[in-house]
Protein backbone atom coordinates (compact mmCIF):
# COMPACT_ATOMS: atom_id res chain seq x y z
CA UNK A 1 0.00 0.00 0.00
CA UNK A 2 1.33 2.88 -0.96
CA UNK A 3 1.56 6.18 1.27
CA UNK A 4 -1.03 8.22 0.34
CA UNK A 5 -3.62 5.36 0.39
CA UNK A 6 -2.37 4.37 3.80
CA UNK A 7 -2.93 7.90 4.89
CA UNK A 8 -6.30 8.00 3.07
CA UNK A 9 -7.07 4.85 4.94
CA UNK A 10 -6.42 5.76 8.12
CA UNK A 11 -9.12 8.45 7.39
CA UNK A 12 -11.68 6.23 6.74
CA UNK A 13 -11.37 7.63 3.21
CA UNK A 14 -10.71 5.43 0.69
CA UNK A 15 -13.05 5.84 -1.88
CA UNK A 16 -11.97 9.29 -1.94
CA UNK A 17 -10.55 11.09 -5.25
CA UNK A 18 -8.74 13.71 -3.61
CA UNK A 19 -4.72 14.02 -4.41
CA UNK A 20 -3.60 14.76 -0.49
CA UNK A 21 -0.03 15.43 -0.09
CA UNK A 22 0.95 15.54 4.08
CA UNK A 23 3.96 18.03 4.64
CA UNK A 24 5.21 17.76 7.99
CA UNK A 25 7.86 20.15 9.52
CA UNK A 26 8.82 21.30 12.94
CA UNK A 27 8.20 18.45 15.74
CA UNK A 28 8.05 20.76 18.43
CA UNK A 29 4.82 22.00 18.80
CA UNK A 30 6.03 24.94 21.45
CA UNK A 31 7.84 26.63 19.26
CA UNK A 32 7.04 29.12 16.55
CA UNK A 33 6.76 28.38 12.93
CA UNK A 34 7.85 31.01 10.24
CA UNK A 35 5.66 31.04 6.98
CA UNK A 36 5.40 32.94 4.02
CA UNK A 37 1.78 33.81 2.30
CA UNK A 38 1.21 34.90 -1.00
CA UNK A 39 -1.71 34.80 -3.39
CA UNK A 40 -3.08 35.85 -6.66
CA UNK A 41 0.25 35.71 -8.46
CA UNK A 42 -1.75 35.72 -11.84
CA UNK A 43 1.58 35.19 -13.60
CA UNK A 44 1.53 35.02 -17.20
CA UNK A 45 4.51 33.41 -19.29
CA UNK A 46 5.55 36.81 -21.06
CA UNK A 47 7.10 38.70 -18.06
CA UNK A 48 6.52 41.94 -19.53
CA UNK A 49 2.84 40.96 -19.27
CA UNK A 50 0.77 44.18 -17.34
CA UNK A 51 -2.70 44.74 -15.87
CA UNK A 52 -3.54 47.82 -14.34
CA UNK A 53 0.18 48.89 -14.68
CA UNK A 54 1.61 46.28 -12.57
CA UNK A 55 3.41 43.44 -13.75
CA UNK A 56 2.74 40.38 -11.88
CA UNK A 57 6.20 38.61 -13.28
CA UNK A 58 8.22 41.69 -11.42
CA UNK A 59 5.65 41.64 -8.15
CA UNK A 60 6.88 37.40 -7.80
CA UNK A 61 10.28 38.26 -8.53
CA UNK A 62 10.25 40.42 -5.89
CA UNK A 63 8.41 38.68 -3.51
CA UNK A 64 10.41 35.80 -4.07
CA UNK A 65 13.73 37.70 -3.18
CA UNK A 66 12.10 38.93 0.51
CA UNK A 67 10.62 35.51 1.13
CA UNK A 68 14.14 34.11 0.68
CA UNK A 69 15.50 36.83 2.84
CA UNK A 70 13.54 36.40 5.54
CA UNK A 71 13.37 33.47 7.71
CA UNK A 72 10.68 31.76 6.29
CA UNK A 73 10.64 27.79 6.61
CA UNK A 74 7.73 27.01 4.30
CA UNK A 75 5.68 29.06 1.43
CA UNK A 76 1.79 28.66 0.86
CA UNK A 77 0.32 30.36 -2.70
CA UNK A 78 -3.21 30.72 -2.10
CA UNK A 79 -4.39 30.30 -5.90
CA UNK A 80 -4.94 32.09 -9.10
CA UNK A 81 -1.30 31.29 -9.52
CA UNK A 82 -1.89 31.91 -13.04
CA UNK A 83 -3.12 34.67 -15.43
CA UNK A 84 -6.45 34.09 -16.21
CA UNK A 85 -6.85 30.38 -17.90
CA UNK A 86 -3.88 28.44 -16.26
CA UNK A 87 -2.24 27.65 -19.39
CA UNK A 88 0.74 25.30 -18.87
CA UNK A 89 3.59 28.14 -20.27
CA UNK A 90 2.20 29.90 -17.60
CA UNK A 91 2.87 27.27 -14.65
CA UNK A 92 5.94 26.74 -16.52
CA UNK A 93 7.24 30.28 -15.78
CA UNK A 94 5.83 29.98 -12.21
CA UNK A 95 7.94 27.01 -11.53
CA UNK A 96 11.19 28.62 -12.86
CA UNK A 97 10.69 31.75 -11.10
CA UNK A 98 9.62 30.18 -7.97
CA UNK A 99 12.90 27.53 -7.70
CA UNK A 100 15.10 29.71 -5.88
CA UNK A 101 11.78 29.19 -2.76
CA UNK A 102 11.43 25.78 -3.86
CA UNK A 103 14.69 24.58 -3.41
CA UNK A 104 15.23 26.52 -0.13
CA UNK A 105 12.08 25.00 1.16
CA UNK A 106 8.55 23.42 0.73
CA UNK A 107 5.15 25.03 -0.84
CA UNK A 108 1.82 24.29 -1.21
CA UNK A 109 -0.07 25.90 -4.04
CA UNK A 110 -3.96 25.61 -3.67
CA UNK A 111 -5.85 26.28 -6.73
CA UNK A 112 -8.06 29.04 -7.48
CA UNK A 113 -10.64 29.88 -10.43
CA UNK A 114 -7.73 31.43 -12.74
CA UNK A 115 -6.02 27.44 -12.61
CA UNK A 116 -6.09 24.48 -14.67
CA UNK A 117 -5.74 21.58 -12.50
CA UNK A 118 -4.91 19.13 -15.06
CA UNK A 119 -2.00 21.84 -16.54
CA UNK A 120 -1.20 22.74 -12.59
CA UNK A 121 -0.17 18.79 -12.09
CA UNK A 122 1.43 17.95 -15.65
CA UNK A 123 3.75 21.44 -14.56
CA UNK A 124 4.32 20.86 -11.02
CA UNK A 125 4.40 16.97 -10.69
CA UNK A 126 8.35 16.60 -10.78
CA UNK A 127 8.73 18.61 -7.88
CA UNK A 128 9.90 16.68 -4.77
CA UNK A 129 6.94 16.74 -3.03
CA UNK A 130 4.81 15.78 -5.43
CA UNK A 131 4.76 12.29 -5.28
CA UNK A 132 0.91 11.57 -4.73
CA UNK A 133 -0.33 13.89 -7.45
CA UNK A 134 -3.75 11.78 -9.01
CA UNK A 135 -7.41 12.47 -8.40
CA UNK A 136 -9.65 15.17 -8.87
CA UNK A 137 -9.08 17.75 -6.02
CA UNK A 138 -5.59 19.01 -5.04
CA UNK A 139 -5.58 19.60 -1.14
CA UNK A 140 -3.22 18.68 1.27
CA UNK A 141 -2.39 18.83 5.12
CA UNK A 142 0.59 20.61 6.43
CA UNK A 143 1.16 19.97 9.95
CA UNK A 144 3.94 23.07 11.04
CA UNK A 145 5.56 23.23 14.45
CA UNK A 146 2.50 24.14 16.68
CA UNK A 147 -0.26 24.68 13.60
CA UNK A 148 -1.65 22.44 11.31
CA UNK A 149 -2.80 23.89 7.96
CA UNK A 150 -5.15 22.33 5.47
CA UNK A 151 -4.66 23.23 1.79
CA UNK A 152 -8.57 23.29 0.32
CA UNK A 153 -9.19 23.13 -3.32
CA UNK A 154 -12.00 25.09 -4.68
CA UNK A 155 -11.80 25.35 -8.22
CA UNK A 156 -15.03 24.64 -9.94
CA UNK A 157 -14.32 26.25 -13.69
CA UNK A 158 -11.26 27.28 -14.65
CA UNK A 159 -11.58 30.92 -15.72
CA UNK A 160 -15.40 31.43 -14.22
CA UNK A 161 -15.37 33.41 -10.70
CA UNK A 162 -17.39 31.00 -8.71
CA UNK A 163 -15.70 28.41 -6.20
CA UNK A 164 -17.19 25.22 -4.79
CA UNK A 165 -15.61 22.78 -2.35
CA UNK A 166 -18.32 19.83 -3.11
CA UNK A 167 -19.40 17.28 -0.45
CA UNK A 168 -17.10 14.83 -1.23
CA UNK A 169 -14.78 18.02 -0.16
CA UNK A 170 -16.59 18.91 2.69
CA UNK A 171 -17.15 15.43 4.27
CA UNK A 172 -13.56 14.41 4.03
CA UNK A 173 -12.52 17.75 5.70
CA UNK A 174 -15.28 16.54 8.21
CA UNK A 175 -13.43 13.70 9.45
CA UNK A 176 -10.29 15.02 8.85
CA UNK A 177 -10.71 17.71 11.36
CA UNK A 178 -12.47 14.98 13.91
CA UNK A 179 -9.26 12.74 13.60
CA UNK A 180 -6.26 14.82 14.83
CA UNK A 181 -7.38 17.33 18.29
CA UNK A 182 -3.73 18.14 18.89
CA UNK A 183 -3.13 21.11 17.21
CA UNK A 184 -4.88 24.21 15.99
CA UNK A 185 -6.02 24.11 12.55
CA UNK A 186 -6.18 26.93 9.94
CA UNK A 187 -7.82 26.36 7.01
CA UNK A 188 -6.42 28.03 3.90
CA UNK A 189 -9.38 28.11 0.48
CA UNK A 190 -8.71 30.47 -2.74
CA UNK A 191 -12.59 31.35 -2.75
CA UNK A 192 -13.75 34.77 -0.68
CA UNK A 193 -16.34 33.54 2.43
CA UNK A 194 -19.70 35.23 0.86
CA UNK A 195 -23.09 35.12 -0.56
CA UNK A 196 -22.43 36.30 -3.80
CA UNK A 197 -22.04 34.69 -7.02
CA UNK A 198 -18.77 34.72 -7.14
CA UNK A 199 -17.55 33.62 -3.93
CA UNK A 200 -17.39 30.13 -2.32
CA UNK A 201 -20.57 28.60 -3.21
CA UNK A 202 -20.58 26.26 -0.23
CA UNK A 203 -19.75 28.91 2.03
CA UNK A 204 -22.34 28.18 4.77
CA UNK A 205 -21.62 24.49 4.47
CA UNK A 206 -17.91 25.13 5.15
CA UNK A 207 -18.48 27.63 7.98
CA UNK A 208 -20.44 24.65 9.84
CA UNK A 209 -18.08 22.35 9.99
CA UNK A 210 -15.30 24.89 10.99
CA UNK A 211 -17.75 25.85 13.92
CA UNK A 212 -18.41 22.08 14.38
CA UNK A 213 -14.64 21.87 14.96
CA UNK A 214 -13.49 24.26 17.80
CA UNK A 215 -10.03 23.43 16.68
CA UNK A 216 -10.66 25.06 13.69
CA UNK A 217 -8.54 28.96 14.48
CA UNK A 218 -8.86 30.64 11.32
CA UNK A 219 -9.91 30.63 7.27
CA UNK A 220 -7.14 32.14 4.89
CA UNK A 221 -7.91 32.84 1.16
CA UNK A 222 -7.35 34.82 -1.63
CA UNK A 223 -9.97 35.87 -4.33
CA UNK A 224 -10.46 39.60 -3.93
CA UNK A 225 -7.26 40.93 -3.70
CA UNK A 226 -8.19 42.61 -0.77
CA UNK A 227 -5.85 42.87 2.77
CA UNK A 228 -8.80 42.15 5.47
CA UNK A 229 -8.96 40.55 8.48
CA UNK A 230 -12.24 39.72 10.54
CA UNK A 231 -13.49 38.20 13.09
CA UNK A 232 -16.71 35.52 12.54
CA UNK A 233 -18.18 34.11 15.68
CA UNK A 234 -15.07 31.98 16.85
CA UNK A 235 -13.02 32.35 13.66
CA UNK A 236 -10.52 34.79 11.83
CA UNK A 237 -11.01 35.49 7.92
CA UNK A 238 -8.20 36.27 6.70
CA UNK A 239 -7.68 37.92 2.72
CA UNK A 240 -4.43 37.87 1.71
CA UNK A 241 -3.76 40.73 -0.58
CA UNK A 242 -2.58 39.87 -4.19
CA UNK A 243 0.40 39.61 -5.13
CA UNK A 244 0.30 40.27 -9.38
CA UNK A 245 -2.53 43.50 -8.88
CA UNK A 246 -5.01 45.03 -7.33
CA UNK A 247 -8.41 46.16 -8.11
CA UNK A 248 -8.39 48.96 -6.16
CA UNK A 249 -6.15 51.78 -6.02
CA UNK A 250 -6.46 51.58 -2.05
CA UNK A 251 -5.57 48.10 -1.55
CA UNK A 252 -1.45 46.98 -1.42
CA UNK A 253 -0.03 44.21 -3.59
CA UNK A 254 2.53 42.18 -1.76
CA UNK A 255 2.96 38.88 0.61
CA UNK A 256 2.39 38.40 4.16
CA UNK A 257 4.50 37.01 6.89
CA UNK A 258 2.91 34.82 9.27
CA UNK A 259 4.49 33.39 12.94
CA UNK A 260 2.47 30.09 13.80
CA UNK A 261 2.19 29.66 17.51
CA UNK A 262 0.27 27.46 19.80
CA UNK A 263 -2.42 30.12 21.08
CA UNK A 264 -1.74 32.76 18.18
CA UNK A 265 -0.98 34.09 14.58
CA UNK A 266 1.05 37.16 13.63
CA UNK A 267 0.48 38.56 10.53
CA UNK A 268 3.29 41.15 8.73
CA UNK A 269 2.09 42.84 5.60
CA UNK A 270 4.77 43.19 2.94
CA UNK A 271 3.30 45.80 0.71
CA UNK A 272 5.36 45.70 -2.84
CA UNK A 273 3.23 47.72 -4.59
CA UNK A 274 -0.06 49.82 -4.39
CA UNK A 275 -1.17 51.06 -0.98
CA UNK A 276 1.91 50.37 1.18
CA UNK A 277 0.67 52.88 4.27
CA UNK A 278 0.44 49.12 6.35
CA UNK A 279 3.49 47.66 5.32
CA UNK A 280 5.60 46.14 7.92
CA UNK A 281 2.92 46.64 10.04
CA UNK A 282 2.67 43.49 12.08
CA UNK A 283 -1.25 42.41 13.80
CA UNK A 284 -1.76 39.19 16.60
CA UNK A 285 -4.52 37.63 16.42
CA UNK A 286 -4.99 35.35 19.48
CA UNK A 287 -7.17 32.32 18.85
CA UNK A 288 -10.90 33.37 19.98
CA UNK A 289 -12.91 31.39 22.75
ZN1 LIG B 1 -7.21 36.57 -8.34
Amino acid sequence: MNPRRQFLTSLGATTLSLSLRHVSLGQDQSETMKIALLSDTHLHAEPSHEYRSFRPYDNLVQASKEVLASDAQFALLCGDAARLEGKKEDYVQLKKLLEPILSKMKMEIALGNHDDRANFWTVFNNRPIDKTLSGKKHVSVADLGPQRWIVLDSLMYVDKTPGFLGQEQRDWLDKLLGSDLTRPVVLMVHHTLGQRDGDLLDTERLLAIANKHPIVKAIVFGHSHQWRIEQREKLWLINLPALGYNFADNQPIGWVKAELRSSELVLTLSAIGGNKTEHDKTQTFKWLT
